[in-house]
Formats: structure tokens, sequence, C-alpha cells
């Protein structure tokens, strides 16, 4: 058995073809997957029943299993427990946000990409854990459609506090839950495209972002894809000896050659990156910080996420107090590098950037 959200829809077409069904069930098949959202074969009403028992003997629709969850204090961030064919958990998140000034009211998924990550960040809940292995493509769409599915059922909306109760639908996905999404590239990149597909779920490109610590040779890659997906990278530091002491990965790919590989990745696509950058108090917060990162991104079409430190079971860094901050983003500001700070939702549920782990501490 396996999942059927491992499958493009090419996959598909070659599958049919392979044992002798007509291929132009693909897209119907598609679409009942993606756009109907079924969860069984036998709701695939149009289709003749030797295709249905085929598909139900040998595929099942989704890979997870959702053995616990919490609702942050606030009502609005959902934290799943999920659990995975062999029996190993991974954490999913849905933050509901309300209007801004900038932005209308949206549902973000928080996703996982990998079992653990083998990365080791100091500061990390999942890094602390260590690897066990990357998701399937399969299990990196399930979770989007777990959560698509209890939106259709209206689950979110009497579940979570919803401002402004006009607005339905998850719209964003981040690829910043538990796992370095571009050490598992190539099933990244085929959930990208299976979730991206306009005949089906069609989530926009651009509602789609993935964060990495900052793998150069797969970023480079990444320029050549041709999907218009928003990038963060995970910098932490401006400068390798500070954040060598907290992204082990620095050692492998320092910041001069993490800088170059953004550069060129503007520079293909034409799109902006987005810096995140954990502060940690006493570690990389001080004017000095602020200058050298000024002094780093100036010039470049980028916009820093300044994150204060989700705390962790095994590690005591502290959130930078409010003045500093405040200096450090007035510091970016003079060499004109845009800042935001980063609205944390679910801390205390651990539900926030770098706190999930596969602890079942609900
Ligand atoms: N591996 C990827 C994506 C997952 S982590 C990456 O590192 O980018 C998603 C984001 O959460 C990253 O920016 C990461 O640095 C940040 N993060 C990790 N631990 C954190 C913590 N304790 N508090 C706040 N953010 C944290
Ligand atoms: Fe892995 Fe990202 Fe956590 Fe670092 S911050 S340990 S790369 S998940």
């Amino acid at each position: 058995m396996n999942d059927i959200y491992n499958f493009s829809k090419l996959e598909i077409h070659s599958l049919l073809e392979k044992n002798n069904f007509p291929t132009y069930r693909t897209s119907q098949i598609w679409r009942y997957l993606y756009k109907n959202q079924v969860k069984k074969f036998d709701e695939m009403t149009n289709i003749s029943s030797d295709l249905i028992s085929f598909l139900a003997l040998n595929f099942y629709i989704g890979s997870l299993v959702e053995i616990n969850n919490i609702i942050s204090k606030d009502k609005s961030t959902y934290k799943s427990l999920f659990k995975l064919p062999d029996g190993k958990v991974i954490e999913t998140v849905l933050m509901n946000y309300p209007s801004d000034n900038h932005r209308k009211p949206r549902k973000t998924i928080c996703i996982s990409s990998q079992v653990g990550c083998a990365l080791g960040c100091t500061f990390c809940a999942t890094g602390q854990q260590g690897f066990t292995r990357q998701l399937t493509s399969g299990e990196i769409i399930s979770q989007v459609m777990y959560y698509k599915n209890l939106e259709k059922e209206g689950f979110f909306d009497s579940k979570l506090k919803n401002p402004e109760k006009s607005y339905k639908g998850v719209k964003n996905i981040v690829f910043m839950g538990m796992g370095e999404p571009l050490a598992n590239y190539d099933n990244t990149i085929k959930a990208i495209k299976s979730l991206n597909d306009d005949l089906g779920i069609n989530f926009g490109a651009r509602n789609i972002t993935i964060s990495t610590v900052g793998l150069v040779p797969q970023i480079l890659k990444l320029a050549d894809e041709e999907i218009q997906i928003n990038l963060a990278v995970s910098i932490h530091a401006p400068d390798n000896k500070t954040r060598t002491e907290t992204v082990p990965i620095n050692k492998r790919y320092p910041i001069e050659m993490l800088i170059d590989a953004c550069k060129k990745y503007i520079e293909k696509t034409n799109r902006k990156i987005f810096f995140e950058y954990v502060l940690l108090e006493g570690q990389n917060d001080s004017p000095e910080h602020a200058k050298k990162l000024g002094l780093l991104l100036e010039n470049m079409l980028c916009h820093v996420n300044l994150i204060p430190v989700n705390p962790t079971i095994d590690s005591e860094y502290k959130r930078s107090n409010k003045d500093v901050i405040l200096d450090f983003q007035r510091i970016l500001k003079k060499f004109r590098v845009p800042s935001t700070l980063r609205m944390e939702k679910g801390i205390e549920v651990s539900a926030g950037c770098g706190q999930l782990a596969n602890t079942n501490n609900y």
C-alpha cells in the first residue's frame, strides 16, 4: 500500500497506462483528490468500479493520523501531533492571523519536511532531537490536505477565534516546521508542484515559503526551478564566528558563500529573500551585530524578520529586551535594510518557531 498523494499527475497517468486503465481518468482522479478533497476512493462517483477497486486495493489517501492536538490560550493557533505510517511522529501548526495594516486576515500552515533535523542549531528543539528520516512528498502534502479538510468542515471556525468571520480558507504554507526542507529537496519540490497545480488544490506559489538554514548548492538549484515560491534564509548572525556558535552548518557554508548564493538567487529570480534572524540575548543582538548585518545586506533585495527566541527544553537562550530590538531595527534602517519584528503565536503550547519536536507533551 502507498499514499496516492506521493504520485505526481504524470505518475498517475503512467500508473493508469501500465495497468490498462484509460489515461483520461488522470485529471478526474486528480480533481477528486485535490479539488473535491475526497478521503476515500469510493467517493469518486464518476469512475468505473474496477478502477476504484484497483485504487482502493493499492493505495490510501493521506498518510497521517492525528494522535493529539492543542489550541493556544488566545485561540489563534492549533497544533497537531501526527503519526506516520511507520509510527514516527511529526508536528504541524495552523495559525490564524487577524488583518493588520498591510494584509487581509489569513490562515497559515507551518509544515514539517523531516522527522527531526540533522543540522543541530543550538536554539532549536527539532535540532536538539537529531535526525530520524525524510518525509515523503505524500507526507508533506498530507499535512496540508489534513488541514484543508478540517477547514472545509468548518472546524477552525468553531474552534479558533475568528476575528473576521467572512474570511475563509487556508492560504499560506510555510516550510518552517520540523526539518530542513532543502535537505529533502526532491520531495519538497515534488510536494510543492502537486500543491501548486491549478487543476487541484491550487496553492499559489507566492503563498508558499521555504525556509532554509542556508544550504548553498540547493539554494542555487532552487534558483533554476520554474516556481515562484518565497525563500527565507535563516541567517541569525552577520559574521562567521558568531554564526558558527549557534548554526553548525556555517562551517560548511560560511556567510560569504551563503550571501553570494543569495545574490545569485535574486539575480536569477528577481525575487526578494527574507532573512530570518533569531534574536538571542547577549549572543547576536548588539549594535555591532546590527551594523555588520546592515553592511552585509545593504543594497540587496531583501527583508529581515527579527524573531525573539522561543524557549525550548534544552536551551537557555533569552529573548533580547524590547529596547535592544528597537535599537537593532534602527541600525538596520540606517543601511536601508527593511525589517519586521515577527508576531509569534502559540508559544505557551510550544507551537512557535523552533519549538516543534516529537514529544507528546500536550
Ligand atoms: N530548517 C529550516 C526551517 C525550519 S526552522 C530553517 O532553519 O530555516 C524555521 C525557523 O525557526 C528558522 O528560521 C529557525 O531558525 C527558527 N527557529 C529555530 N529555533 C527557534 C527558536 N527557539 N525560537 C525562534 N525561532 C527559532
Ligand atoms: Fe534544523 Fe532549522 Fe532547527 Fe536548524 S533551525 S536545527 S536547520 S530545523
